[in-house]
């Protein structure tokens, strides 16, 4: 079974479940105060369950009563100045002292104040009378702390150099900085300790270790402090707040009570104090320097600001830091992106451009394999899986995901057929160009095996309760428990997938700006067209005036001399009486043909069965004379299109279906067939048939496949003609045909919807 697959499955159901309201525990930790406060008159609405032992006044005695009764009117008076603050808190600590009491005097304090809405609370911790010098002493080792922290030149040292400053200004025994991966496991990537203490440094934590609401917890506060983990809670009397009856939010309080089973996991690790300074980058937890101590341990308020400073300082360097590491990578990632976009357009075919080269798409986001899917075409580069397994992976895709990309480390983990590509497909990131289409690139990762050390088997911190539903239950040794992950290739980087993000709209300008080109290249091609249409019809034009000359020149020398000639002379002039006869036939055919292609056509929609009689009567002569059998199945549909050149090309097709045909009983039929856009018509006959290597020809003008006379002459254009009709209303002609047995001819027409 692999243990890390097993795990996640747990992480998912966990999320679900582990909803604890870390944030409202109705009490707070007993080494200070914490009292809820009415504006403006500030009388005291609820307090924390133990005043009595830190302010001498039990907390009935308080409830109700105006703050005044603890501190005197100056120091009220300063409180009052700092609500009107636009942020509060930039007054903390307040240091109040206790005006008098009826077991001590002069008692000293941090006020900490917070507003939450109408809520206001003041937390009270008790200070040390000397406290001014020791801060004096912190607030050198800070800058100290700070122009070290400027000299670090790598993402590792200033890890390391936060985790020994912060060590010495606060003395605990352990000081980690935890940096967490995208799954939200924590690594230790810097740590000092004391000696006698076993190293953690490069242990993996679960996600598990901290909650979803925990984290919410720590990326809006920069310090988290539990100076005894066995302290007893004191609780919050009222529970809930008398003017908005909610239980007290205490998300920004700093004596907030610890979740029982927070405790549970620092007390299993045999920690009794703790501090936590969050690392927070774009507003999300990035990492944490997380401050162990094995004996409980008071840090003042003023320290813990200043470490708190040290963290936002640290956030800030970690940040720029790792973006100059990364960089270098982008670089090379963008030097790619420039070379693909180069060798797609130079290339007909852009995807040749994208797998022809090096670099090629692979390099883009250093995947093993890749395959570019367009226009229902596989292209293949380096290792992937097969054609038919890449088509069931791409349903899938199209099935489970909407965005326009999608990457994952883990396939197999959310599509188990990927198990067996392993070595091939661990990886996988799918980038779709179009949906409807199916166009897709896809890059492939194989398995790579990686053992990960984890603070303790994580799965330890899962357990099963009796119903059946799951609970965190901190695990009890955290001891080196080594796993070996399977399955998982390793994690694409977000610079890869922004790349890949970035390949999507390269291609999609490359495919447009190439059908821009074509689309200039095609009018260029009817600019040209026209041109030779013009010149084939002033040429045929001006040819017929000498043709007509020799003709009548011909015809006269018969008439005139005709008597002169011996039979051999006038056979010549008759021969070449018929041969002018036949030149003004093709070229009429090639006036008619090269007509078309300048006159507009004017489309309409066209009730096709009038269009058809029109013709039949025409031909009825000829289709009595020899007898032919016209079949029409059933009626023609109403299509877009001009009605006179239509209307020649079924004239052209029926006539050759009577005349290239030796049967006695020639049979013509006409029909059509339907499919969603477009309407395809057919003329069919069993007629004497075209060998399949002429099925191109015969629609070369003046192409015929018999001498001139054959089954009744003609010049050879009429296809020619109607192909090109056809194609002028965005339609295919072709024929098929067995030889000796019939052909039929197809065109097809857009749908009138
Ligand atoms: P034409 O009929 O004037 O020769 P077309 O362009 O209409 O010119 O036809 C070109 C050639 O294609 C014909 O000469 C003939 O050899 C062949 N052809 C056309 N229609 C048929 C058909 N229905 N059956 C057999 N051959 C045909």
């Amino acid at each position: 079974m692999n243990i890390s697959k097993n795990y996640n499955l747990l992480q998912l159901d966990l999320n679900k479940h582990e909803q604890e309201p870390i944030h409202v525990p109705g009490s707070i930790q007993s080494h200070g105060i914490l009292l809820t406060l009415k504006e403006p008159e500030l009388t005291i609405l609820q307090v924390s369950d133990n005043t009595q032992h830190l302010l001498g006044f039990s907390p009935e005695k308080l409830l109700n009563q105006p703050l005044s009764k603890l501190f005197d009117s100056e120091q009220i008076e300063f409180l009052v100045d700092c609500l009107h603050q636009e942020t509060i808190e930039i007054a903390n600590p307040i240091e109040l002292t206790l005006q008098s009491s009826e077991s001590a005097a002069n008692l000293s304090f941090d006020g900490i104040i917070n507003r939450q809405m109408e809520v206001l609370i003041l937390e009270l911790e008790p200070t040390n009378p000397e406290k001014n010098n020791v801060y004096f002493k912190f607030y050198n080792l800070v800058k100290q702390a700070l122009s070290k922290l400027q000299t670090a030149n790598s993402f590792t040292s200033i890890s390391e150099i936060i985790a020994k400053e912060v060590r010495k200004i606060i003395k605990f025994d352990r000081v980690m900085v935890y940096k967490f991966d995208e799954d939200n496991n924590g690594i230790v990537i810097a740590e000092d300790k004391a000696e006698n203490l076993t190293s953690y440094l490069g242990l993996h934590y679960p996600s598990l270790d901290i909650p979803p609401l925990a984290r919410k917890v720590f990326s809006q506060n920069w310090l988290r402090f539990i100076p005894n983990i066995d302290y007893q809670p004191a609780a919050i009397i009222p529970t809930h707040h008398p003017l908005t009856n909610e239980p007290l939010d205490l998300s920004r309080s700093v004596l907030r009570s610890v979740s029982p089973c927070h405790i549970e996991y620092l007390h299993n690790m045999g920690v009794k104090a703790t501090m936590t300074i969050s690392l927070i980058r774009n507003n999300k937890l990035w990492g944490l320097i997380a401050c162990h101590h094995y004996t409980p341990k008071y840090v003042p308020y003023e320290i813990r600001h200043a470490c708190e400073f040290l963290g936002q300082m640290t956030s800030l360097e970690l940040v720029s830091k790792e973006e100059n590491e990364d960089s270098k990578y982008k670089i090379t990632i963008k030097s790619v992106q420039t070379k693909l976009v180069e060798y797609m357009s130079a290339e007909e075919n852009f995807i040749y451009g994208l797998i022809n080269y090096q670099p090629n798409i692979l390099n883009l986001v250093n995947a093993q394999g890749a395959v570019v899917c367009f226009e229902d075409e596989f292209y293949f580069v380096g290792n992937t899986p097969n054609k038919q397994q890449i088509q069931n992976l791409i349903k899938w895709i199209n099935q489970n995901c909407n965005e326009e990309i999608f990457y994952t480390d883990s396939l197999s983990s959310i599509y188990p057929e990927a198990e067996k590509l392993k070595d091939v497909a661990s990886g996988l990131i799918a980038l779709s160009i179009s949906k409807t289409h199916n166009n897709y690139v896809l890059w492939f990762r194989p398995e790579e095996v990686q053992t990960v050390n984890w603070g303790g088997d994580p799965s330890e911190s899962v357990k099963v309760n009796e119903d059946g539903s799951l609970r965190l239950s901190p695990r009890k040794s955290f001891e080196l428990w080594k796993q070996t992950v399977h399955l998982k290739s390793l994690p694409w980087q977000p610079w890869e997938v922004n790349a890949a993000l970035d390949l999507r709209s390269a291609i999609i300008s490359v495919v447009l700006r190439k059908i821009d080109e074509l689309a200039k290249l095609n009018i260029e091609l009817e600019r040209s067209n026209q041109e030779l249409d013009a010149f084939a019809y002033i040429a045929s034009h001006d040819l017929k005036e000498p043709l007509r000359g020799i003709h009548n020149y011909s015809n006269f020398l018969i008439e005139d001399y005709g008597e002169i000639l011996n039979e051999e002379g006038k056979a010549k002039l008759r021969t070449l009486i018929r041969l002018t006869q036949r030149m003004e036939d093709l070229i009429d055919s090639l006036l008619r043909f090269s007509r078309l292609g300048r006159v507009d056509l004017l489309l309409q929609q066209i009730d096709l069965n009038i269009v058809l009689q029109r013709i039949l009567d025409l031909l009825s002569a000829r289709i009595e004379e020899t007898g032919a059998v016209i079949n029409i199945h059933r009626p023609l549909p109403i299509v877009y299109c001009d009605r006179i050149q239509i209307g020649e090309v079924f004239s052209n097709l029926i006539t050759n279906a009577i005349k290239y045909n030796d049967k006695v009983e020639k049979l013509v039929e006409i029909g059509y067939t339907e499919a969603s856009e477009t309407v395809t018509f057919y003329v069919k006959d069993n007629g004497i048939g075209i060998r399949e290597k002429h099925f191109e020809a015969i629609f070369r003008i003046f192409k015929r496949l018999h001498s001139p006379n054959k089954y009744g002459g003609g010049t050879g254009a009429g296809l020619t003609i109607a192909k090109k009709i056809v194609e002028r209303h965005g339609g295919k002609i072709w024929v098929e045909s067995t030889y000796g047995e019939g052909s039929t001819f197809y065109f097809t027409l857009q749908k009138v919807n």
